[in-house]
Parts: structure tokens; sequence; C-alpha cells
């Protein structure tokens, strides 16, 4: 019989690297009747928000730029307003993510230039340096990096390739892809030279999806005015417009904007610095658990193990879809699938957001329980333990009893 009885809706949590689970806090900030977005008090609750989201940016010099939307209309917005059609662009693909930006790019039929790397490795600064040397002519006008690749578990060196990019004295806007990243990694805009980041709200921010969140830099903005690719509903000179007068140029997704205060007043409540050694905490108990189990991250080096998503393969000969899908069947519990190149050979453990130790636990039990299902060669508890271990020691203010 299925433990995953209608009445338990919503009881259990998801370990899907977003949207993530919504902390109460945030549920009740949303939970508000229509206002008018056009009254003048609008501007009382817009205002806060920018502000606010440049201290989560580590911005002081950039824009922050919003639209009702989601991550991938984020990077629209990036790309339309700062670019033209032919321009060239340099981007690595090593995941999902950033497979699928480097397609939006196409789509919009600029000059796609791709350095392919393994899945499991991050953003070659080395390689971009390479590229950028050998473009005397400065053809090229974007360097594209996924901060957190997704799909891998993968978390790049942004300031590498910014290193990179300013020893070869190269002009290129800098675009980073923080969706997964920004409000649980450390990210700083201004200090590795980012002009334009890319995040939405149900994430880091821990709220539903409906807004992109993008930091425009001054470099950034000043290239909207001459870019030529089109756009309307994203042009960052509207929004940008309305915004500076208080308003909006549409109707915002006012319940996400709500909700939007609430997680940057926790947040910045929490600090950001305890939000990272956080989800690193959070992180490395989950990283433990794989360890106990002998299974292998996709992340090839701890250098890069990112502290929102592990990516874990699983055993030569099992299908990890028949994982995901049988953990959701029988336990009411998902977690992330494998894309891609990924598809059937890895699981995703989304630990992002509002995780406890006793979350983050149970979601360990039921993935153990799930794999002795399926016959993987694993002990029953062996994880629990070794996760156990791990949050006992880490958290513990007293001496306790190793
Ligand atoms: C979630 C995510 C996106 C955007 O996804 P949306 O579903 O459009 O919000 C983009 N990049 C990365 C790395 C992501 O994790």
């Amino acid at each position: 019989m299925s433990a995953h009885l209608p009445i338990f809706g919503g009881q259990n949590p998801v370990f899907i690297p977003g949207p993530t689970n919504i902390p109460d806090r945030l549920r009740y900030a949303m939970s508000i009747q229509t206002t008018d977005h056009r009254a003048p008090d609008f501007v009382e609750l817009l205002e806060p928000l920018l502000a606010d989201l440049k201290k989560v940016f580590k911005t002081t010099t950039g824009k922050i730029i919003t639209f009702p939307s989601t991550g991938t209309g984020g990077w629209e917005a990036a790309i339309t307003n700062t670019l033209s059609p032919g321009d060239k662009v340099l981007v690595a693909r090593f995941g999902m993510f950033s497979h699928r930006w480097i397609d939006l790019c196409q789509r919009h039929n600029l000059d796609v230039e791709i350095i392919d790397c393994e899945w499991g490795q991050g953003a070659p600064a080395d390689l971009y340096g390479e590229r950028l040397a050998a473009d005397r002519e400065h053809k090229i006008k974007a360097v594209l990096v996924t901060h957190n690749e997704t799909a891998t578990g993968v978390r790049s060196d942004v300031n590498a390739v910014r290193q990179a990019m300013d020893t070869t004295n190269h002009p290129a806007l800098l675009y980073v892809d923080c969706v997964s990243s920004l409000a649980c990694m450390d990210f700083r805009m201004d200090e590795w030279g980012v002009d334009l980041a890319v995040s939405g709200s149900q994430k880091g921010f821990m709220l539903a999806a409906g807004m992109a969140i993008v930091g425009v830099s001054e470099k950034a903005l000043a290239a909207a005015e001459t870019a030529k690719c089109p756009r309307c509903f994203f042009d960052f000179r509207d929004m940008a417009g309305a915004n500076a007068s208080g308003g909006f140029p549409y109707t915002p997704p006012l319940q996400i904007m709500y909700g939007l205060g609430e997680s940057l007043k926790l947040l910045l409540e929490e600090g950001l610095d305890n939000v990272f050694a956080r989800h690193f905490r959070t992180a490395e108990g989950v990283r433990e658990a794989t360890r106990a189990w002998g299974l292998d991250l996709c992340a090839k080096r701890p250098s890069l193990y990112s502290d929102t998503v592990s990516a874990v393969f699983v055993p030569e000969g099992l299908n990890s879809d028949d994982l995901t899908n049988h953990a959701f069947e029988v336990y009411g519990i998902s977690f992330g699938v494998g894309l891609g190149q990924m598809a059937g050979k890895a699981f995703r453990i989304g630990h992002l957001g509002s995780l406890t130790d006793a979350m983050a636990l149970s979601g360990i039990a039921i993935l153990e329980m799930a794999m002795k299902d399926l016959n993987y060669p694993i002990q029953l508890g062996s994880g629990v333990a070794a996760t156990q271990d791990y949050y006992r020691k880490s958290a513990c203010p007293v001496e306790i009893a190793a």
C-alpha cells in the first residue's frame, strides 16, 4: 500500500532544486488581497525591495530590474537588452542549464562560441582566457557563465572568469546565471565585475515562481541604449523608467512582491554569511550520506560542490528515473530527476532554502528506503547515521560524545 495518501498532501518537503519549500512566514506574506499598483503607496512596497535586493546581489553601483517571469525570462531580458543579432557570445556548456542558455542565445540569432566541457566540471577560466586572448578584434561581446549548474550540482568560480577577462583586457560584458546560487551561496556582483546577474524568486528567495530578478551594471545599462535585439515586455528602459517614478509598466506580481519583502527580511535578519554557512552545513550532511552509500557525486571535486543541489550517480545498470518515480509513488517524496546527459544516470537532492536538519534527515531516510526497495547495494540506516553524526557534531554548542 502506498504511504502517499492525499491526507498527507503538503506535509512532505520537496527535495527538488527549485521551487523550494516555502517557509510559512513567506506563505502568509504572499496571502494578501489585491491592492492597487497605480496607487501612490505602491512605491512603498517597491523601493525597499529594490534596495534590499542590491544587498543580496552585493552591488552598490548596479541596478536591480525585476519582471513578472521566471529565471528563463531573466536570461532573455539580459540578452535582448544588451546585444544585437549576430553579436558573438562566448559560453561554456557543462550541464542542462548552460545548454538551455546557449539555445536561447542561438534562437536570438547570436553567434554563439561554445566551450564544451565534461558534465561535472565547472566553468573553465583558463579556456575562457585562451578564447578571449585570441579575439584581438574584440568580436566577443558577451561572456556567459552559469554560477551554479543545477543539473550537475557544480558551482563555478565566477571571479576566475573575470580575472581571465581582465588579464586579456577584454571589454566584453560578463553575464552570470545565479538563479540557483543567489541567497544561498556567496555571490558578489560588484567585486566580480558582473554586468548581468540573472536570478528568480523560487530558489534562494524561497518563494513561488513568478519573478525574474536581474542585477544590471552601469555598463550593461549603457549597452541597452544601442542593443538591437527585439524586446518589448522585457525592455530594461521601460521597467527602470517606470520604477524610477515609483511604478510598474504593467501589472506587477503583487503577491510575490509581498513575499519577497518578507524573504529579504528573513535573509538579512539571519545575515548572508550565516545563510551561506547554513547551506554549506545542510549540503555537507547530505554529502556525508552519499559517501556512506558509496555513491559518486557528478561534481568532479570538492571545490566544485554545490551547496544547493547534489547530483548523485546511481550504480551501473540501475536507472535513476526508476528511483525518483518509486520515491514519489510509494513514499510521496520528490527528488530531482537527472537532466540531459544525466537522465537515468543520476538523481538530484535539492537542499536549498528552508530545510531543517529534521527535513534533510527525512529525505535521506526515504531515499534509503527507496534504494533498498530497488535492490541498491546499500545498508539501511548507513546514510542516515552519517548525516546524523555530521549534523549533531556541527550543531551542538557543547562538547558531545564522539
Ligand atoms: C532554475 C534555473 C533556471 C531558470 O529556471 P526557471 O524555471 O525559468 O525559473 C536557470 N538557471 C539555473 C541554473 C536554474 O537552476
